[in-house]
C-alpha cells in the first residue's frame, strides 16, 4: 500500500517538474510547442496557435484593449484603441495612458488604476482624442498579478453613442412630460370653460323662458279671446307673433338640452343597441307610417352607453333619413361593425343626400342644409347627436352622395364582456305593426 502511494507520489512529482520545465521554457520564449499528454498519445499546441485567435479577437473587437506596464505605459493597442483617441497607434504605443484621460477624470483615473493594479476594477471616465474631442468610455482593468508584463489588461468600451441614445431618451422623455403636462392643463382649461359654458347656457335658457312664457301665454290668451275683433291681417300678425314664440322657445329647448349631454349625462353601463334602437322606431311610428318607410336592421351589438342619449342619437339619425326623403318612399339600414375597441353604427338612407361643402357643417348647432329651410326643424339635432357621441368618446360623420342618399356614421365604446353573449341574429326587417 505504501509502495503503491510513494509511487504514485513520484509520478506526481516527475509530472510537476516538466510542466515548471515548461513554464520556465514559455516565459523565457524558449519553447515554441506544448506537447500535452492524451488519451491516444500527445497533442501539440505551438504557441503561434494559442495565442492567434485571441490577437484576432483584440484586432477585430468594438472595443478597445491596451496592455499597460506597473507604470500605467501602454505597451500593447489594439487598432480600435487608436480609432477611438483619433491617434495613429504608433502614438498610442508606448505613450501613457492617464496623457489620454481627460484632466476633469485624472483622480478618479489614479483611483481606478491602483485598485485595478491590485486585482480588477472599472471605471468610467472621459478620454481626450487627438482631435480634442471628449470619449466618455468605461475602463474595466484586470491585473495578470505577480511580476508579469503586462501589469494590467484593460478593455476600454466606447460610451459615445449609448450616451447620445441616453441623452436622447431623456430629451424625448422630457418632451413628453412637458406635452403631457401642456395636454393636462389644456384638458383642465377646456373642462372649466365647458363647464361655464354649459352654466352660462342653462341660466340663458331659463332665464329667457320665463318672459317668453308670459309672451307666448299671453298671444295664446288674445288668439283664444280676441280672434272675433281682429281682421284677417290682424289674425295674420298674431300667427307670426305665435309662430315666432313657439319657435323660440323650441330652441331654447334645444339649447337647454346640447347644454345638459355633459352635466345631466348618465353613467355609461352596457346597454343593448338592440334593443334601443326597437325603441327609437317605436317612438318614430307615426313618421314612419306618415312616410312610408320601412326601415331594416342587422343584429345590432351591446355597447356602452348611456342609453337614453344614444335613443336620442338614434332617433335623431333615423328621423333625418325619413325627414329628407327623395321621391320613392324611405328606405333605411342600420347596422354595426366592430373597428378595435368601437362599434361603429351606420344609418343609410337613400334621401336626397347631402352636398360635400355642408357635410361637415350641418355638425354644428343651428345650422340646417341650404335646401331644407322649409322642412321642419331647429338644426339642432346632429348638433346633439355629435355633443352625446363625443362624450362617449366617439366620432360622428357622413358620406353621401347628393341625390343618391346618406350614410350617417358614429362610433361607441364596445361593451367588451357583453358582446360575448350576443347570439347573431339573421338580417331583420322593422315595419311598423
Ligand atoms: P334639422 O333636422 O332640425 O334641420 P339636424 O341637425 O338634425 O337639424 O340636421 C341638420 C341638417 O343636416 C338638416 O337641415 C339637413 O339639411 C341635413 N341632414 C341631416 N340628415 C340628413 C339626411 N339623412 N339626408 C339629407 N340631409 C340631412
Amino acid at each position: 500500500m505504501s509502495e503503491t502511494f510513494t509511487e504514485e507520489l513520484e509520478r506526481l512529482r516527475a509530472k510537476l517538474a516538466a510542466a515548471e520545465q515548461a513554464l520556465e521554457a514559455i516565459r523565457d520564449g524558449e519553447a515554441d510547442a506544448i506537447l500535452v499528454p492524451e488519451d491516444r498519445g500527445y497533442r501539440v499546441f505551438t504557441l503561434r496557435g494559442a495565442e492567434h485567435p485571441y490577437r484576432i479577437f483584440l484586432e477585430q473587437m468594438q472595443e478597445g484593449a491596451v496592455a499597460l506596464d506597473r507604470d500605467g505605459a501602454i505597451v500593447y493597442a489594439n487598432r480600435r484603441t487608436a480609432e477611438m483617441l483619433a491617434a495613429p497607434l504608433e502614438k498610442v504605443m508606448g505613450s501613457d495612458l492617464e496623457s489620454w484621460v481627460a484632466p476633469a477624470s485624472r483622480s478618479g483615473f489614479h483611483a481606478w488604476l491602483e485598485q485595478a493594479l491590485a486585482g480588477a476594477a472599472r471605471c468610467e471616465l472621459d478620454l481626450i482624442a487627438m482631435d480634442g474631442r471628449l470619449v466618455p468610455v468605461c475602463l474595466s482593468g484586470r491585473s495578470p498579478g505577480g511580476d508579469e508584463i503586462p501589469a494590467l489588461c484593460v478593455v476600454i468600451t466606447d460610451l459615445t453613442e449609448p450616451r447620445r441614445r441616453e441623452e436622447e431618451l431623456r430629451r424625448q422623455a422630457e418632451l413628453l412630460a412637458q406635452a403631457r403636462q401642456e395636454l393636462e392643463r389644456q384638458a383642465a382649461e377646456l373642462a372649466r370653460s365647458n363647464a361655464e359654458l354649459d352654466q352660462f347656457a342653462s341660466v340663458l335658457a331659463h332665464d329667457l323662458k320665463e318672459p317668453l312664457r308670459a309672451v307666448l301665454n299671453y298671444a295664446r290668451l288674445f288668439e283664444e279671446r280676441c280672434r272675433d275683433r281682429l281682421d284677417a291681417r290682424g289674425e295674420r300678425f298674431l300667427a307670426h307673433i305665435l309662430a315666432g314664440a313657439e319657435r323660440l322657445d323650441r330652441m331654447i329647448e334645444g339649447l337647454l338640452e346640447f347644454s345638459r349631454v355633459t352635466t345631466r349625462g348618465r353613467p355609461l353601463a352596457p346597454t343593448d343597441a338592440e334593443a334601443v334602437f326597437r325603441q327609437a322606431c317605436a317612438d318614430l311610428r307615426a313618421l314612419i307610417e306618415q312616410t312610408g318607410a320601412s326601415i331594416t336592421h342587422d343584429p345590432l351589438p351591446v355597447v356602452l352607453a348611456d342609453e337614453t342619449q344614444l335613443l336620442r342619437v338614434l332617433e335623431n339619425l333615423l328621423a333625418n333619413a325619413l325627414k329628407f326623403h327623395g321621391a320613392e318612399p324611405p328606405r333605411v339600414h342600420v347596422r354595426a361593425q366592430r373597428r378595435q375597441r368601437h362599434w361603429v353604427f351606420a344609418v343609410s338612407d337613400n334621401g336626397v343626400g347631402i352636398e360635400p361643402q355642408e357635410q361637415e357643417r350641418i355638425f354644428a348647432p343651428f345650422q340646417r342644409g341650404q335646401a331644407h329651410a322649409d322642412c321642419p326643424g331647429d338644426g339642432l339635432g346632429l348638433a346633439i347627436a355629435r355633443r352625446i357621441v363625443e362624450r362617449h368618446g366617439g366620432k360622428i360623420w357622413v358620406e353621401s352622395t347628393p341625390g343618391r342618399g346618406s350614410t350617417f356614421y358614429f362610433s361607441i365604446p364596445a361593451a367588451a364582456e357583453a358582446v360575448a353573449h350576443k347570439a347573431h341574429h339573421a338580417r331583420a326587417g322593422h315595419r311598423p305593426g
